[in-house]
């Protein structure tokens, strides 16, 4: 069967740190829409100018950018050759979910599984402001979880309905959260 895996979770949670393990492990192209729009701004691209007042602000760049990255990206021949892909951080409104269930169908595709990182507001608060990144001040932290609950969260139901949701509590810590993750993963 094929392995098409999301990450969802708010922001801090730890899905950029299970991607990389999961990819590894699994031999998976691992997809971050965060990354990709880092490196547009780091490189100055169109993207990346596009990109930054939303990034800086905490808000979400908008969905026709977004979309048409991941698009282009699933569209690649080294996605379309392995045995699925790992979406960390996308999608993260339920328009981008039906964008993206509508582009996989075209091309014979389907979500596989879903596998949603839970934890306390509280807690991923607090990792983020201990992370140090440039976008990560009080302010911003506080803002990108606000619209991770009411923009992103919906998602846990969305994909919950489709029948695909794995959820995993990320409290613990990072080995101990993998394990389960890999578990999951070689369940399927
Ligand atoms: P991340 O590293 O996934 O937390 O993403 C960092 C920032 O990139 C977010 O705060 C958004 O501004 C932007 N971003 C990443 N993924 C998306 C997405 N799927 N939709 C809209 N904006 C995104």
């Amino acid at each position: 069967m094929s392995k098409n895996l999301l990450l969802l979770g708010l922001p801090g949670v730890g899905k950029g740190t299970n991607a990389v393990l999961m990819a590894k492990d699994f031999n998976l192209p691992h997809i971050s829409t965060g990354d990709i729009f880092r490196s547009a701004m780091a490189n100055q691209t169109e993207l990346g100018i596009k990109a930054k007042q939303y990034m800086d602000a905490g808000d979400l760049v908008p969905d026709e950018i977004t979309n048409g990255i991941v698009a282009e990206r699933l569209a690649e021949k080294d996605v379309l050759d392995a045995d699925g892909f790992i979406l960390d951080g996308y999608p993260r409104n339920t328009d981008q979910a039906d964008f993206l269930n509508n582009f996989l169908k075209e091309t014979n595709r389907k979500v596989d599984a879903v596998i949603y990182l839970e934890a306390p507001q509280d807690v991923v608060v607090k990792r983020l402001l201990g992370r140090g990144r440039a976008d990560d001040t009080q302010e911003v932290v506080e803002h990108r979880i606000n619209v991770a609950v009411s923009e992103t969260m919906p998602l846990v139901d969305y994909f919950k309905k489709e029948g695909n949701l794995i959820t995993i509590n990320a409290v613990a810590d990072e080995k101990n959260v993998y394990s389960k993750v890999k578990q999951a993963i070689e369940s399927l």
